[in-house]
């Protein structure tokens, strides 16, 4: 991988330094330098070692329900009237996102380094309880950082993490989301050096994390190649995920950035929209900058303080983005793209009346670009789209929205 560039290609980053073009790198306290360097080890022997690949193809056969479904939208395709849509079924995954792809990779990292006690951070919670999820099926103690403000708006996904024994810190710090919670995983693992593993949710903070999680997410895009080839016989005109971090995002895109005829489309909360502060489109309304540990795109002032984003999804309520998405954005390879909230909505009913699939608010981002470009498409044309969560987490949110007396 970065010790083979390709030639020409966008799939052979990030060099030895954990660099996309100007992105990325390791910008951590000398402190935390140490553990960084043997985790990089650690996975640098891990991802050619075939026993890993196989223990990990197993887990996720066998505990996941891997592979998960392309499914072909006919109703949804029928009421848009153009493109064929197809959905990568990740919501159907065992807790019910892609988010344990991720964890299953890094505990069984965490198991061959001997660590003994997992940290996690958390937004909607999605990873908090893939996390928990995975520490209870290794019998490891997991203790997970998640904003205060997030704690009260996730409230099922809390009590699923205590029942799965971990132990959830609320962080009041800032104002108590995903960023602070992310601040204090990174306190602890400094201060925890030997024991602890930092389980990070998504496809950022320093190197390795961002090559290492987009590996164990890319699973999503080489099952979608194959099984798009067996169906259809030919790949995508057009590939849409929802960007929060980036993680499912560059899990489908990254197999397929070589093939020019794919387009790609990654879908930013515009939250209210993108004139104030109530967004998290950090790759369209953001500017460069370094936040946990990686140069990337960020919202920030021009004191160069984070600025506290808004979603109505709390997945995507991340004031930065993957390191790899801001290359991919600069060299022109993915497009980004804001969607309002009110979108967001609008496409989850949509999906839930015409599929019978509650999505989750994340991937109703993506299918809200959907339903924008699909008609503008021909039949023959295929949109592939990551449904990348289900919608149980957010169905007190959406009924209070909607005035359903939830
Ligand atoms: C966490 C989450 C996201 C955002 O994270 P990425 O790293 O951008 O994938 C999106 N959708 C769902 C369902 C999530 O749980």
């Amino acid at each position: 991988m970065n010790q083979n560039p390709i030639p020409n290609s966008f799939r052979s980053g990030p060099d030895e330094d954990g660099r996309f073009g100007i992105f990325g790198g390791r910008f951590v306290a000398e402190t935390l330098m140490p553990l960084i360097l043997d985790l990089q080890a650690e996975w640098e022997k891990a991802k050619t070692d075939p026993s890993f690949k196989a223990e990990l193809d197993h887990l996720n056969t066998h505990y996941t329900g891997r592979p998960s479904p392309l499914y072909f939208a006919e109703r949804l395709t029928a009421e848009l009237g153009g493109a064929k849509i197809y959905f990568k079924r990740d919501e159907l995954n065992h807790t019910g996102s892609h988010k344990i792809n991720n964890c299953l990779g890094q505990i069984l990292l965490a198991k061959r380094m001997g660590k003994t006690r997992i940290i996690a951070e958390t937004g909607a919670g999605q990873h908090g309880v893939a996390s928990a999820t995975v520490a209870a099926r290794f019998g490891l103690p997991c203790i997970v950082y998640m904003g205060a403000t997030d704690v009260e708006r996730q409230a099922p996904n809390v009590f699923r993490m205590k029942l799965l024994g971990a132990e959830v810190r609320p962080v009041s710090s800032g104002h108590g989301t995903l960023k602070d919670a992310m601040n204090e995983a990174l306190r602890d693992w400094v201060t925890n050096v030997d024991e602890t593993y930092y389980m990070i949710g998504t496809a950022a903070g320093p190197h390795p994390y961002p090559e290492m999680v987009r590996e164990f997410q890319s699973v999503i895009g080489k099952e979608s190649r194959d099984q798009m080839m067996a169906i259809e016989g030919r790949l995508p005109d057009v590939l849409v995920a929802a960007v929060g971090g980036g993680s499912n995002a560059i899990g489908l895109f990254h197999p397929f950035l070589d093939d020019e005829s794919v387009r790609m489309i990654g879908v930013e909360a515009g939250g209210k929209g993108l004139d104030g502060n109530e967004h998290c489109a950090s790759l369209t309304a953001g500017s460069p900058g370094v936040l946990h540990g990686n140069r990337t795109y960020l919202l920030q002032d021009s004191d160069g303080q984070i600025k506290d984003g808004h979603s109505i999804s709390a997945g995507l309520d991340y004031p930065g983005i993957g390191p790899e998405h801001s290359w991919l954005k600069d060299m022109g390879r993915v497009e980004y793209v804001p969607i309002m909230d009110h979108e967001a909505l609008e496409a989850f009913q949509l999906l839930t009346r015409t599929e019978g699939i509650i999505p989750a608010l994340e991937p109703s981002h993506a299918l809200a670009e959907v339903m924008k470009r699909a008609p503008k498409m021909g039949k023959d044309e295929i949109i592939l789209m990551n449904l990348c969560g289900r919608g149980d987490k957010d169905i007190f949110t959406v009924g209070k929205i909607l005035g359903m007396g939830l």
